[in-house]
């Protein structure tokens, strides 16, 4: 299997640590509010890099943070007028929900930065007495950049290129850095932030500790695979190294992986263009195994477009998928025999070869846009030799390939219906309470939004019944 690492710039054979296991973190999203299509890229692509690895028979400990302390949350709290912890709360749990959607697996492990203090107080006190890091007079704790020979290996930058860029840059606040190229460790609260005590003064970690804390404690000092967005290269996952590698003298990721970035209609996604969405928007248009079966329609280093077309063409593409499926299990309890028919044969090679053709494709850096393709080529070869005239064994052996293809993707090939009807019954459940707080306008609402979906409400005497129509 070849993976692209960042660190080298090459498609690397994979090697795992450990045989038959892997260990891979992802940097999961700061939580302050929904999250976007773009945060949503990530999330599906290395689930479906874990999906494979799992495939192949690998046992893989997954792990992806939650950021849930940052100068954003805390904004936002201020905005609303509560604490931190609310805000973040709500938005792990959100975060969940369009997960579920998406049929992002849970991680092994979701840490969250506020419970891990105590071992970023740990690594930073190491970092200080091996000499990689020194405390400010104001009790900022800064990672001492020139200590760690090998910094800008991940982002191929040269210290000396940063360090002409950052002279004539001299930040408010940050007086007590030895080097500009310096970055935070642990600083000082501000008034009204939530803070931890430390050895140095009250105050919070710094970003990029929390995930080289979380992936050691989770996962030990050295992993398979680092991975996240193309943005996080630099200084995110370059601080990380540095970190990591400084405090536990060990290499830490032997592969780093980074998806491209998701663009709209060719601009860059941002509030104030306006091109901005997130996934419970995109939930409330499209069933949200579309927007993952879009996602993997291009491989995850190159850019990607986001648009109406495009995500209209993977609905169809989705729906020529589950319609198959369907097909086959109908055919499956019309048809009989346990061997296949010798005029079956054939056909089982040609299917043989298209699973390889899937395989390749997904062992070549995780090419979905390809293996989507062979998959597509198997949906086809369904569609036009199995029949009502196949055997139960032909039928069967589709059907099983599909399933077993679709479930690497993360594609559920059987039509939503029970979940479609727990959403049903969580509007009647609101409905009913707007009633009761005479809220009417918002229980016609909901009625209204019920029937735009073809579901018809009846009020009766023993409560509220509804049909499709
Ligand atoms: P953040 O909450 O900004 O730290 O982002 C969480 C994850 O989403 C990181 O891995 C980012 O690199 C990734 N990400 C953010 N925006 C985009 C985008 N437009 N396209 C692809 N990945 C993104
Ligand atoms: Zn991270």
């Amino acid at each position: 299997m070849k993976i692209f690492n960042t660190l080298s710039r090459r498609k690397e054979e994979f090697v795992p640590l450990e045989p038959g296991k892997v260990k891979m973190y992802v940097c999961g999203p700061t939580v302050y509010n929904f999250i976007h299509i773009g945060n949503a890229r990530p999330m599906i692509m290395f689930d479906t890099v874990r999906r494979y690895f799992e495939y192949k028979g690998y046992e893989v400990n997954f792990v992806s943070n939650f950021t849930d302390v940052d100068d954003k949350i805390i904004k936002k709290a201020i905005e609303e007028g509560v604490d931190a912890d609310t805000i973040s709360k709500r938005y792990i749990a959100e975060c969940k929900k369009d997960m579920e959607g998406m049929n992002v697996k849970p991680a092994t492990k979701h840490p969250l930065a506020t419970e891990e203090i105590s071992g970023m107080l740990e690594m930073i006190q190491t970092l200080i007495d091996k000499g990689h890091a020194y405390v400010a007079a104001d009790g900022t704790v800064y990672f001492r950049v020139k200590s760690f020979k090998e910094y800008g290996k991940l982002s191929h930058k040269n210290l000396d290129d940063l360090q002409s860029g950052f002279r004539e840059i001299k930040v408010t606040g940050e007086e007590g850095k030895e080097d500009p190229n310096d970055f935070v460790l642990w600083k000082p609260k501000k008034e009204g932030e939530p803070y931890w005590e430390s050895p140095w003064c009250q105050g919070r970690p710094g970003w990029h500790i929390e995930c080289s804390v979380m992936s050691k404690r989770y996962l030990g000092d050295q992993i398979d695979i680092h991975a996240g967005g193309e943005d996080l290269i630099f200084p995110h996952h370059e601080n990380e190294i540095a970190q990591s590698e400084a405090a536990n003298e060990k290499p830490f990721a032997a592969y780093w992986m980074h998806n491209g970035f998701l663009n709209i209609d060719n601009k860059k996604m941002s509030k104030s263009l306006g091109n901005f969405f997130t996934v419970r928007e995109i939930s409330e248009k499209y069933d949200l195994q579309v927007l993952r079966f879009f996602m993997l329609s291009a491989h995850y280093r190159s850019p990607l477009n986001f648009s109406a077309d495009l995500m209209e063409a993977s609905k169809n593409g989705l729906e020529r998928i589950l319609t198959a499926a369907e097909r086959l299990r109908e055919l499956a309890g019309k048809t009989a025999g346990e061997t296949l028919l010798e005029s079956e044969k054939e056909q089982e090679a040609a299917l043989k070869a298209l699973v390889e053709k899937f395989e390749a494709a997904m062992e070549d850096d995780f090419n979905t846009a390809d293996a989507v393709s062979a998959l597509f080529e198997i949906i086809k070869l369904a569609n036009t030799t199995a029949s009502e005239a196949s055997s139960k064994a032909y039928v069967s052996l589709l059907l099983d390939e599909i399933q077993k293809l679709c479930d690497v993707l993360g594609i559920i090939t059987e039509r939503k219906e029970e979940i479609l009807d727990e959403e049903i019954e969580k509007m009647i459940a609101e409905r009913q309470q707007a009633r009761k707080s005479k809220n009417f306008a918002l229980a016609d609402e909901i009625r209204g939004k019920l029937l735009d979906m073809g579901i018809v409400l009846e009020d009766t005497r023993e409560g509220v019944k509804w049909k499709r129509v």
